[in-house]
């Protein structure tokens, strides 16, 4: 192991970061064992040019992130083959490969990569339930940008009158449909989806009885894509010329858990500098003031619109996507590296690298006659 000092890293011309931490001493302290951390120590720990060790800190007691707190009726909405780490297989996990993972296949697949790593030789250790101060000192992987905001946690971002019975959809299969009891299920995105899906319920009356006090109201107004307070703290490089490396959302799609792998797979590339490692993870600019919606900034950045014939904007997610893409597929043995990737959709979806290079290239060209992209010439 090459141990470096913080003054020594600051220039930060190799891969290899000193941390000492009052639990270990590490080359990387990466904050936050959810999909995002996990596919980052993953792959650094395949791809580091030389052995590195590595501190994993999370304040949940077990790796998988947001999973351990979901409720139990949830599933992935992707395949299973395009979710968690780039060494080990999902779906060697699931009983039903056929099916979407559930909630306890994925933190039982988190937790045995802990192991798996250390019957690999690798040196990561895990410590749980800690929780890092990120204003006290920089210098770690921060893996925790898009954490999720769980209703379970995170409370309604609205007042609640007395006598209310309000509960996170965690409690619905326990409440059940006894006694005429109503749902009002609060939200109409990822969460109250899967509320209102488990609720099979009639809504019939009791006699006597209001309608208030028979309604129990279901708070799903946070979820899967409302990241957490991290995201607002401000739009930062993935890589700061303090030693900071922060995951972020630089694909839009298939996301966190490839996000890890290639921020990691860029950090051990010995020959390129910082600014180039940056220019590969270009990021839409932050939301203007008040544009971004009341529950979170996700909803404009993975789902954006843009009306037909309109030239969109140079920061337009998908177009982000799309450039640093074609910019990936520009760098040598990036293209390869991902062709070779369980997480990456076009390798997923059987296209070769030639395949994969052809069809970017022609939706660009695309898009920049359509006047929907800046041509490569222009600098972007
Ligand atoms: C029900 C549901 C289904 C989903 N299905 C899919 C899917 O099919 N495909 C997909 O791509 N995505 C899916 N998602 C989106 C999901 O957000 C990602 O899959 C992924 O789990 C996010 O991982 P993450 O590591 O970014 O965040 P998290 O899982 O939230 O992990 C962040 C971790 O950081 C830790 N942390 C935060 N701050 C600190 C601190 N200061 N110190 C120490 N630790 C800290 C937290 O405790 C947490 O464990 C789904 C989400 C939900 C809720």
């Amino acid at each position: 192991m090459r141990s470096r000092s913080f003054e020594e890293d600051n220039a930060r011309s190799s891969p290899l970061v000193s941390m000492a931490t009052e639990t270990s001493s590490c080359d990387y302290l990466v904050v936050g064992a959810g999909a995002s951390g996990m596919s980052f120590v993953d792959t650094l720990l395949l791809h580091a040019p030389e052995p590195v060790s590595v501190t994993l800190l999370d304040k949940r007691e077990q790796p998988g992130g947001h999973w351990n707190d979901a409720y139990d009726y949830v599933t992935l909405h992707q395949p299973a083959r395009n979710y968690g780490v780039e060494s080990t297989a999902l779906e060697a996990f699931t009983q039903h490969p056929e099916k979407l993972a559930s909630r306890d296949e994925i933190l039982d697949y988190y937790r045995s990569l802990l192991s798996r790593w250390g019957e690999a030789g690798h040196r990561v250790s895990f410590v749980g339930g800690a929780a890092y101060d990120f204003g006290s000192a920089s210098y770690v992987v921060d893996a925790r940008y898009t954490e999720n905001d769980l209703p379970l946690l995170v409370p309604p971002k609205f007042s609640v009158g007395d006598g209310v019975d309000l509960i996170p959809p965690n409690q619905l299969p326990a409440r059940g449909a006894g006694e005429g009891r109503r749902y009002c299920v609060l939200g109409g995105g990822e969460a109250g989806g899967h509320a209102r899906s488990e609720l099979a319920l009639p809504w019939a009356n009791e006699g006597g009885r209001s309608a208030a006090e028979l309604t129990t109201y279901v708070h799903c107004t946070a979820g899967a894509f409302n990241f957490g307070a991290s995201a607002a703290e401000g739009r930062r490089p993935v890589f700061s010329s303090e030693g900071e490396i922060t995951v972020q959302e630089l694909f839009q799609f298939p996301g966190f858990c490839f996000n890890g792998a290639v921020v990691a797979w860029l950090e051990c590339q010995r020959g390129l500098s910082l600014a180039q490692k940056n220019a590969l993870c270009e990021l839409p600019p932050p939301p203007e003031e008040g544009e971004a919606p009341p529950l979170g900034q996700a909803p404009a950045r993975t789902r954006p619109r843009c009306a037909h014939g309109a030239r969109a904007p140079i920061g337009h997610p998908l177009l982000v996507s799309l450039r640093n893409l074609r910019r990936w597929y520009a760098t040598p043995g990036m293209g390869e590296w991902l062709h070779g990737l369980r997480l990456f959709s076009l390798a997923m979806n059987g296209y070769s690298l030639a395949e994969g290079r052809a069809l970017v290239e022609k939706n660009c060209d695309g898009l920049v006659e359509a006047g929907l992209l800046t041509p490569p010439e222009e600098g972007r």
